[in-house]
């Protein structure tokens, strides 16, 4: 499959490409940059043939199947719209709009199209969740009473950009970081967050923008999760706790781009660290992506799901803002 990129982005250096490339026949042909200087060396750097600076023309390019979309969050949309019109399959980048209309617009034409849209929620791709998940599936903590996900980190300087300081780019940490834990949870739980209260701070990093967040989340089943984002924290680490009848995980560093962090189990025989798989995290959700192309499987996590984890963050910002209990609405999803 040959890939075209649209964004000269971090995450694509860091970690995309050499995952789009360790995939066997897989390619990357081209990338978009905004700025053609940047775009000529994002391409040297990475060893990338063609670069563009206008869209049409890369969706032109003859032989790309498929797109990665890791702009900045207020392009995703748009440039969605147009990659799935010249029929391209589609991963894209969380959040996958700054609205859930666009999202259900975006699912919808991917529909019509036929073509494989998917939202690039690494985390459910992590050796440690799926483990998590499988304890959870088993019944080995019983009923779950309530979840914990800590996930404030130390945004690093060289992305100290529109996140912290564009609120029309969709930076913020909400837009950044809730998106993933609410995506983490939904694949633990199997349920939609139903109502949130939110709490939000700019406390030195962000200007304009929220640069920390708690939430609390009623799900449906009864379940009450705690979730805590932010980009000012050097040494908190993060991780994810699961409380139920039988038995409580708690797992340290797992809310991470790399197949690291430690699970333990306690239950009434004590506690016990947990062996998992630790592959790396984006390879294997890009494997789900094409095999979905060859026409098998599901993405890891497709456009509803990219939707619903941006519905739980604009309630997670709408309740900070408005200092009352929001509904998620997931537009009848
Ligand atoms: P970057 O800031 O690195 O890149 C985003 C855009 O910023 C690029 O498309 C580029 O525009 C522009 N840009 C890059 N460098 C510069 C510069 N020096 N000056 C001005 N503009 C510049 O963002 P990230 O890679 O951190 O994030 C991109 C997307 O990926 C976001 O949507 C984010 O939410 C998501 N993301 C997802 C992760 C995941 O694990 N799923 C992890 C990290 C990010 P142009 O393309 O026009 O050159």
């Amino acid at each position: 499959m040959k890939w075209g990129l649209i964004g000269a982005s971090t995450i694509a250096s860091e970690h995309m490409i050499g995952a789009i490339r360790a995939q066997s026949g897989h390619t990357v042909e081209a990338v978009l940059s905004s700025n053609a200087e940047r775009g000529q060396a994002f391409a040297a750097r990475n060893a990338i043939l063609h670069v563009f600076t206008d869209l049409e023309a890369l969706l032109a390019q003859p032989g790309i199947d498929a797109v990665y979309i890791s702009t900045t969050n207020e392009k995703h949309f748009p440039q969605a719209m147009a990659a799935i019109a010249a029929g391209k399959h589609v991963l894209c980048e969380k959040p996958l709009a700054l609205r859930v209309e666009d999202a259900a617009a975006m699912i919808e034409a991917a529909r019509e199209a036929g073509v494989v849209f998917a939202t690039n929620h690494h985390l459910r791709c992590s050796g440690a969740h799926l483990a998590i998940r499988r304890l959870i599936a088993e019944g080995r903590i019983g009923r779950i009473l309530s979840m914990r996900v800590f996930h404030a980190v130390s945004l690093p300087e060289h992305l100290r950009g529109w996140r912290i300081d564009d609120a029309a780019a969709g930076g913020g940490v909400i837009a950044d970081i809730t998106v993933h834990d609410a995506d983490t949870v939904r694949f633990h739980l199997g349920e939609d967050p139903k109502t949130v209260v939110a709490q939000a701070v700019s406390s030195g990093l962000g200007q304009g923008v929220e640069d920390s967040v708690m939430s609390v989340w009623t799900m449906p089943s009864g379940v009450m999760v705690q979730s805590h984002e932010s980009f000012t924290h050097p040494f908190a680490g993060s991780g994810i706790e699961v409380h139920g009848t039988k038995g409580s995980v708690f797992a340290r560093n797992v809310m991470t781009q790399n197949p690291s962090g430690i699970i333990t189990l306690t239950d009434k025989d004590g506690t016990l660290q947990l062996n998992y798989e630790r592959h790396e995290l984006y390879g294997y959700g890009l494997q789900a992506f094409n095999s979905a192309v060859t026409g098998h499987g599901a993405p890891a996590a497709d456009g509803v799901d990219g939707l619903k984890s941006l519905a739980v963050a604009l309630a997670v910002a709408r309740s900070a803002r408005e200092g009352r209990a929001v509904d998620v609405d997931y537009k009848g999803y």
